[in-house]
C-alpha cells in the first residue's frame, strides 16, 4: 500500500459498479481534499450507499480507480485493507451501537480496529485510552452520559456516540451514509453540527450522504448530487441555491425535502 498523498484523501476516476443488473454507478469522477465537508445527495436508489461502500474496499468497482488516502483498495492485502480502514471512520444511519453496552465501552470499540485483541468491560483497556475516549464524549457533549446505556439514549445521543467511537480511530476520512434519516430536525443538526465542528478542528474530510437538501446546505463546503449513479451536480455549498438544488431533485423525480 502506497501512500502518495497529495491533496486529496479521495480520488475516484471513470467509477463504474454494477450488481448484476444495469450500472449502478456509471462514470464516477469524484476527488475530495483534504479538510473537505463533502455532502452526497440525490434520491433513494441514486447510488449515494454504494459510493461509499467502494471508498473503505467494501465493494470493489467493475472499472475506475478509486484512491483513499492514497491507497487503492483493489490492490490491498487484507491486512492492508484493515490497516486502510483503521484511518477511515465509518457512521451508519442505524447507529451500529451495542444498546446493552455504556456508551463509554461502545466508544472504545473505535480501538478495537487497531487494538490486537478484543477487550471485555472497560477496565481492561489501557488508561490512557480510556481517558481519551471520555475526552471523544466530551467533545460531542455526552461525557457526562457516559456510563448510561446506549439503549437508554436518544436517537441524537447515540449517534453523537458513535461519532466519539469513530474519532477514536483518529481518521483521516470519515465516511457518513445518511447519519441523520432516523433522527428528528432538532437532533439532525445537532449532529451534524458537531460533526463538522469536530471535522474542522481535526482536518478531518467527510462524505457524508443526505437526504435534507437544506442541511446538506447548512453544513457542507460542498454538495455533490447524485441521480441515477451520475454525479448531475458538484458545486460549493455557498454558490448553490436551495432552490436550484431542490430543481435537481425534482427532476430526479424525487421527494423534494
Ligand atoms: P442510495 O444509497 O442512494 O439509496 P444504493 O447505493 O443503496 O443507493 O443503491 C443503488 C442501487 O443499487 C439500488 O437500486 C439498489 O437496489 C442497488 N444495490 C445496492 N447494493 C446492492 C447489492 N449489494 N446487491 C444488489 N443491488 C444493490
Ligand atoms: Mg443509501
Amino acid at each position: 500500500m502506497t501512500n502518495t498523498g497529495g491533496g486529496a484523501v479521495l480520488d475516484l476516476a471513470g467509477i463504474v459498479k454494477g450488481f448484476g443488473g444495469g450500472a449502478v454507478l456509471d462514470g464516477i469522477d469524484l476527488t475530495v481534499p483534504r479538510g473537505q465537508f463533502v455532502a452526497l445527495v440525490g434520491p433513494s436508489g441514486a447510488g449515494k450507499s454504494t459510493l461509499l461502500r467502494l471508498v473503505n474496499g467494501m465493494h470493489l468497482p467493475d472499472r475506475g480507480t478509486v484512491r483513499t488516502l492514497g491507497a487503492d483498495p483493489a490492490g490491498c492485502s487484507r491486512r492492508e485493507l484493515r490497516a486502510l480502514r483503521a484511518r477511515v471512520g465509518f457512521v451508519f444511519q442505524q447507529f451500529g451501537l451495542v444498546g446493552r453496552l455504556s456508551a463509554l465501552e461502545n466508544v472504545l470499540m473505535g480501538a478495537l480496529a487497531t487494538l490486537r485483541w478484543p477487550r471485555y468491560g472497560v477496565m481492561t483497556y489501557p488508561r490512557a485510552l480510556r481517558e481519551r475516549a471520555v475526552e471523544q464524549l466530551d467533545r460531542v457533549g455526552l461525557a457526562d452520559k457516559r456510563f448510561q446505556r446506549c439503549d437508554t439514549l436518544s436517537g441524537g445521543q447515540q449517534q453523537r456516540v458513535a461519532v466519539a467511537r469513530t474519532l477514536l480511530q483518529s481518521p483521516e476520512l470519515i465516511l457518513a451514509d445518511e447519519p441523520v434519516a432516523s433522527l428528528d430536525p432538532a437532533a439532525s443538526v445537532l449532529v451534524l453540527d458537531t460533526l463538522k465542528r469536530i471535522s474542522a478542528e481535526d482536518g478531518i474530510s467527510v462524505v457524508c450522504s443526505l437526504h435534507q437538501i437544506d442541511l446538506a446546505l447548512s453544513t457542507a463546503d460542498r454538495v455533490v448530487a447524485l441521480r441515477s449513479g451520475r454525479i448531475v451536480l458538484d458545486e460549493p455549498a455557498a454558490a448553490l441555491s436551495e432552490e436550484r438544488l431542490r430543481a435537481v431533485y425534482r427532476k430526479a423525480g424525487a421527494r423534494a425535502d
